[in-house]
């Protein structure tokens, strides 16, 4: 069977695109296909990335691209990548463009999807005064009258995160409490106001949050807020599924050490393998996978 290519990677983010350089280095051919949906897109600086802290995450992207132009073997497609199917020992795919590629090995790298709360002003701030995590944005925040929106255990796993960055912390769950007696209790030992009501609005001046407006008309001011992720998680993409790829109950693909997935010949790296959801984590688990497809190509070539 003839291969255009020898892997597909679907997703050019930090994932895929740290995947490609792996492979580029072994001399692999590769066709890395984004159709340009970063999950840090909202956000104008990247930070927690040694070497890097504070650039401009489409500036993060040029640099890698820089890097990969020397590895000839490595080819980009702006586009997205529609489908996937198993064809005799590898895989075809159709892509935007309406091509079809036969591939040997698939890397899924396309990340996960952030679900927008239906609250006026929260796309907004979304990046900007609304956060997902206090590695990646905390530091600025710090000192801060801060707020956390969320509920259950996953809000327990960051309150302390959050608490220690606050100046003063407030709990907003958005509807009723999902929590235990205990739990309860810690916030109310700690003195951190547990609001129950839905919230309406954000009110902000540019990209700074002002004032959280509540269903019964209380204003709360607030600076910053960290808005946690409902399980599972959204994927950008169904063809790790479609292809039969085993998920975990958060939505992450099930993966070995090096991002195997269930499907022979189909790997998975990033923010849709894993719950550690920073740049360099997915850069490094995009290596891990490309290094298990390497292995893999390399160890049946030798074998033909
Ligand atoms: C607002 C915000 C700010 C953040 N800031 C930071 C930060 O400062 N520091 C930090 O370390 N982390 C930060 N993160 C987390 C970080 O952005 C992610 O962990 C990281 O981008 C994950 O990389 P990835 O390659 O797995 O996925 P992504 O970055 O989401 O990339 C996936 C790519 O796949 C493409 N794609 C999806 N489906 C298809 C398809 N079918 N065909 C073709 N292409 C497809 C998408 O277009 C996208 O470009 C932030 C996250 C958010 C939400």
């Amino acid at each position: 069977m003839k291969f255009d290519h020898e892997v597909l990677i679907i997703g050019g983010g930090p994932a895929g695109l740290s995947a490609a350089l792996s492979l580029g280095r072994m001399s692999r051919t590769a066709l890395v296909c984004d159709d340009s949906r970063p999950r840090n897109a909202a956000s104008s600086h990247l930070n927690n990335f040694p070497t890097r802290d504070g650039i401009h995450p489409a500036e993060w992207r040029k640099l890698v691209k820089k890097d990969l132009e020397k590895y000839n073997t490595i080819g980009f497609f702006e586009g997205s990548v529609l489908s996937v199917e198993r064809s005799g020992s590898g895989f075809i795919a159709r892509l935007s463009s309406d091509q079809t590629f036969h591939f040997k090995k698939v890397i899924l790298a396309y990340g996960v999807e952030d679900k927008e709360l239906p609250i006026r002003g929260y796309k907004e701030l979304w990046g900007k005064s609304i956060f997902h995590c206090p590695y990646c944005h905390g530091f600025e925040v710090r000192g801060s009258k801060l707020g956390l929106i969320g509920n259950g255990d996953m809000l327990m796993y960051m309150l302390p995160l959050i608490y220690d960055l606050a100046s003063e912390l407030i709990v907003f769950t958005n509807g009723k409490a999902d929590l235990k007696e205990e739990q309860i209790n810690l916030l109310n030992k700690k003195k951190i106001p547990l609001i129950e009501d839905k919230i309406t609005d954000f009110v902000y001046e540019g990209e700074k949050l002002k004032v959280v407006i509540l269903e019964n008309g209380h204003k709360v001011e607030r600076e910053a807020l960290y808005s946690l992720p409902s399980f599972p998680y959204k994927l950008k993409s169904q063809i790790g599924e479609e292809l039969g790829c085993e998920k975990d109950q958060f939505g992450f693909y099930k993966v070995g050490e090096k991002g195997k997935t269930s499907v022979d010949g189909v790997y998975a790296c990033g923010d849709n393998a894993s719950g550690a959801h920073s740049v360099l984590l997915a850069a490094a688990s995009g290596g891990m996978a490309a290094a298990g497809v390497v292995h893999e190509l390399l160890s049946e070539k030798l074998l033909e």
